[in-house]
């Protein structure tokens, strides 16, 4: 039976949205969690890589939903392939499982997890927020003291504030195993520069998947035959990956988190670690009654040096010809076999900067390839400027204040 009136009003029953229902029910705030599919975590979109550092950060941590872990990484360049490792195993989880444990723990410490349950737009009040609801009986409003967008990567609470966002797409197939011990990541063409395919074990299947622009999903076919045999396919899911972070996150009685608010990293795109730090660090707001703001002040104080410095690497890999990219790869490869360093799956930007600092004396000696690593450089800190002056007409020109009328 749905709540008609609440502290928090959760949309999105995601693993951003179940860690804050979850603990900020522990806390004693009543919470209630919209999801519109009729299970959480079906249908799942996700590899399920989470480094150790993302699986030690979590408040809750489910064995259950643990398919693989291992220590073992690889990257696979057009012309040259080096094995690393990490300082303690990543682990690879079943996301249908991951998410219905966390559902389990939000519903423990007493939120209200409610499927079928559509939040088609909302309201910010004088004290509160309201929210509309589609339900498989009809369409009824719910209040709430806060309302909390954790709706994913298409999300309406965001456009509600008047956020827009772009997007990557992530498509992968899962097939029957076949050799697949270890992570792989392949930075190869027919993948344009800056977007990278991967397989990974999943028990006796294994996963193959890249990250390409968006409607250029079709890439996993050309990627999948260049590379492997594809043989025999068991299934293929996708979703829309944001690129980059929202310009607010909170505003007034509304926060977004996790995937709605672009929190993702720049590089391998994954946003369990960001989501999850974002839903501990809302949660605490929520239970000291503190603006929301300084959620989003914590969060960003926490991790935006990492997300610029990642956003300015994947403009660079982005603005290099796959000419430039083979012998930026092959270089660091080769360098990287004589110095290993520990691949750190949840501090992406520093990893890269250690690489490419035992690259420098090779890449000085390039003066062509120096001099277009330098032209990447001013054309990522150049973008990123315009894209920062661009973005208040963008989100005030495309998003919604409202969703719905008031009634
Ligand atoms: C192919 C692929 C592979 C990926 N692999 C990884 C990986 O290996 N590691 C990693 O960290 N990340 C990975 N990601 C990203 C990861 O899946 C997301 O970052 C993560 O799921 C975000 O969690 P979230 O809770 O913010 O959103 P979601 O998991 O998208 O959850 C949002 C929930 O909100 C519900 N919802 C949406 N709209 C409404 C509405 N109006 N009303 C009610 N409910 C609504 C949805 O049904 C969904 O259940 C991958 C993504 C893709 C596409």
């Amino acid at each position: 039976m749905l709540r008609k009136e609440t502290d928090v009003i959760i949309c999105g029953g995601g693993p951003a949205g179940l860690l804050t229902a979850a603990l900020a029910a522990r806390g004693g705030l009543e919470v209630v969690v919209l999801e519109e599919h009729e299970k959480v975590g079906v249908p799942a979109h996700c590899a399920g890589i989470l480094g150790w550092r993302c699986w030690e950060s979590l408040p809750y941590r489910p064995r259950e939903a643990v398919v693989e872990e291992t220590r073992e990484i690889s990257f696979i360049f057009p012309e040259d392939k080096v094995d690393l490792t990490m300082k303690k195993p990543a682990v690879i989880v079943n996301r249908a499982v991951f998410d219905a444990k966390l559902a389990e723990e939000a519903l423990r410490q007493g939120a209200e997890v409610v499927t079928e349950a559509r939040a088609l737009g909302g309201r910010e009040l004088g004290d509160g927020v309201k929210v509309c609801v589609k339900l498989r009986e009809g369409v009824v409003f719910i209040r709430g003291k806060y309302l909390v967008g954790a709706d994913g990567a298409r999300s309406i609470i965001r456009k509600m504030v008047g956020e827009h966002m772009s997007f990557d797409i992530g498509v992968q197939l899962i097939r029957s195993r076949k050799g697949c011990s270890s992570l792989e990541v392949y930075f190869t063409p027919p993948l344009p520069p800056g977007y990278f395919g991967w397989r990974i074990p999943f028990g006796e299947l294994e996963k193959i998947g890249v990250v390409a622009p968006l409607h250029r999903g079709r890439l996993l076919w050309k990627f999948s035959e260049k590379v492997f045999t594809i043989g025999e396919i068991s299934h293929i899911e996708g979703g829309l990956i944001p690129r980059r972070l929202v310009r607010k996150m909170a505003r007034g009685r509304v926060a977004l988190v996790g995937d709605s608010a672009g929190q993702v990293k720049p590089i391998s795109r994954g946003g369990i670690f960001l989501g999850s730090a974002g839903a501990i660090t809302l949660s605490e707001a929520l239970l000291a009654g503190e603006k929301l703001e300084t959620y989003e002040k914590r969060w960003r104080r926490r991790f935006l040096m990492e997300l610029e410095a990642g956003l300015a690497l994947r403009r660079i890999l982005e603005s290099l010809s796959w000419h430039d990219l083979r012998k930026v790869f092959s270089m660091a490869s080769s360098c990287l076999r004589e110095h290993p360093i520990e691949v750190d799956l949840d501090g992406q930007a520093s990893f890269i900067f250690n690489s490419t600092r035992t690259c420098l004396p090779s890449i000085a000696r390039d003066l062509r390839l120096a001099a277009q690593l330098i032209k990447g450089l001013g054309t990522a800190v150049l973008g990123g400027v315009l894209l920062e002056l661009a973005a208040p007409y963008g989100s005030s020109s495309l998003g919604h204040r409202y969703c719905y009328a008031d009634k």
